[in-house]
């Protein structure tokens, strides 16, 4: 039984010296056989393994984590969350995953820290700001929200912008009120928590070596913790999805690992209050975390890699970005620098899907924008496991459209992964 967390029992905690805290999840052996395994344990992976058990009462349920969770993607990045999407397959998705982020701290009894705090994408030529204007458009008429602000506006809502001596004026911003950002490792802890507590079993440190096949099924996984036989098998490993998925004898997927940086500066006063994005020109993306320190990032590796951390380019080029929009910040020091290992596809969007060999379920594809689809992707992921059918939001997400030139490609750069 889970123990609610409200503010009395934190008064109760204060007055009583903080005993009566119980812990949310243990260390549980694996059994012989579940009726569903999530191979991965970050946001994707605890998010379906919750909806599975919530939504779909399967409730033998295992997610199989190599290291620790929240170790991967889902610790790692700069915790945006928008729906600005305009390609039908995309845009159904992120709006469902973003009502659903709407609603989560109360449904998981637990806060993440979902700040509505906006996603402001600056535009500095009048081409970009054309075109944004077609994609905020789009947006609208698919119910949406989006608004143009103009540079008397921004500035009213971001005046410590660069507004005078940028090489590249910035003449105003599309701007999505309803985005913004979450605390990344409460997610995490709030759906294993969710999860833990509806019976499923959170097993760190077991990693997925291989598959058990019978009669062209996978009916099982081989692990550090040995052979785990289960009905259904679903994978949500991120940027390690290539080499599982080769291991399961799924072949060559349209995906590549690529690497991306993060970075965070030390504590300031607010000084950002929305996500701000310089896109277009060059490639940068800032917040301010709760605890004061600039969360911030642009583009990627662009070479193939599965080290978690970046190089000196991508390192320059982004803090050439930051004192374009932002000089005021130049004198503040970094605190910390990291990367992670995406999986980007061929046309830069997701697959939650069944494959070609029964038994066998994939969650993949999401590129640098998958955590702001955390909760869409696991209840997606659980529909599709339980009811071997998608859900309506992720209909368009399959491997087949790369079959039948389908393509889902919102940026419009082609088959190239690390352009997306
Ligand atoms: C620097 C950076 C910034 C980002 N910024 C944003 C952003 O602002 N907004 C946004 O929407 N998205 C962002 N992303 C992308 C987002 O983090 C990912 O798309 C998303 O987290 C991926 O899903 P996940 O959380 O399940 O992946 P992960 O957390 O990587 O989970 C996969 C898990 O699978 C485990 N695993 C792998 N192989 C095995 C195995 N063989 N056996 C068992 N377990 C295994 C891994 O250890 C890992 O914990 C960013 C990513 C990075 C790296």
């Amino acid at each position: 039984m889970r123990q609610r967390y409200n503010a009395l029992s934190v008064l109760w905690g204060g007055l009583t010296g903080q005993k009566h805290w119980k812990q949310v999840w243990g260390r549980p052996e694996p059994k012989p056989h579940y009726d569903v395994i999530i191979i991965g344990g970050g946001g994707h992976g605890l998010a379906t393994a919750y909806y599975l058990a919530s939504e779909h009462k399967i409730r033998n349920v295992a997610v199989l984590e190599k290291g620790w969770l929240g170790g991967g993607n889902a610790g790692r990045n700069t915790t945006i969350v928008r729906s600005n999407y305009m390609v039908p397959g995309n845009t159904e998705f992120y709006e469902h995953s973003l009502k659903l982020w709407e609603n989560l701290s109360h449904e998981l009894n637990y806060n993440v820290m979902f700040s509505q705090r906006a996603h402001v994408n600056l535009v500095f030529t009048p081409s970009q700001r054309d075109a944004m204007a077609r994609r905020y458009n789009l947006m609208r008429l698919n119910g949406i929200d989006g608004e143009y602000w103009d540079q008397d506006e921004l500035r009213r809502h971001a005046p410590h912008l660069n507004y005078e001596n940028g090489r590249f004026p910035i003449l105003g911003a599309y701007v999505q009120p309803r985005a913004g950002t979450a605390r990344h490792d409460a997610v995490n802890w709030g759906f294993a928590r969710a999860a833990t507590a509806l019976g499923v079993d959170i097993i760190q440190g077991c990693e997925v070596t291989g598959f058990i096949h019978k009669a062209g099924a996978v009916v099982g996984v081989e692990t550090s913790k040995g052979e785990i036989l289960a009905d259904k098998i679903g994978m949500a490993v991120a940027g390690h999805t290539s080499v599982l998925a080769h291991k399961a004898g799924l072949g060559k997927l349209p995906i590549e690992t690529h690497k991306l940086q993060a970075y965070v500066s030390e504590p300031l006063k607010p000084i950002v209050d929305q996500v701000i994005v310089f896109g277009g020109i060059g490639h940068f993306y800032i917040s301010q975390s709760d605890k004061g320190g600039l969360v911030f990032g642009g583009d990627l590796d662009k070479y193939n890699s599965y080290a978690q951390k970046g190089n000196l380019p991508v390192y320059e080029n982004v803090m050439a970005a930051c004192m374009q929009i932002l000089p005021c910040v130049g004198r503040v020091k970094l605190l910390r620098q990291w990367a992670g290992v995406m999986d980007m596809s061929m046309d830069g969007s997701p697959f939650i899907t069944k494959t070609d060999i029964p038994g066998l379920y994939l969650n993949a594809g999401w590129c640098y924008g998958g955590f702001k689809a955390t909760p869409g992707s696991g209840h997606c992921f659980a529909h599709t496991i339980a009811r071997d059918a998608p859900h309506e939001a992720n209909a368009g997400l399959t491997l087949n459209r790369y079959r039948e030139g389908r393509q889902i490609d919102e940026t419009g750069h082609g088959p190239v992964p690390k352009l997306h």
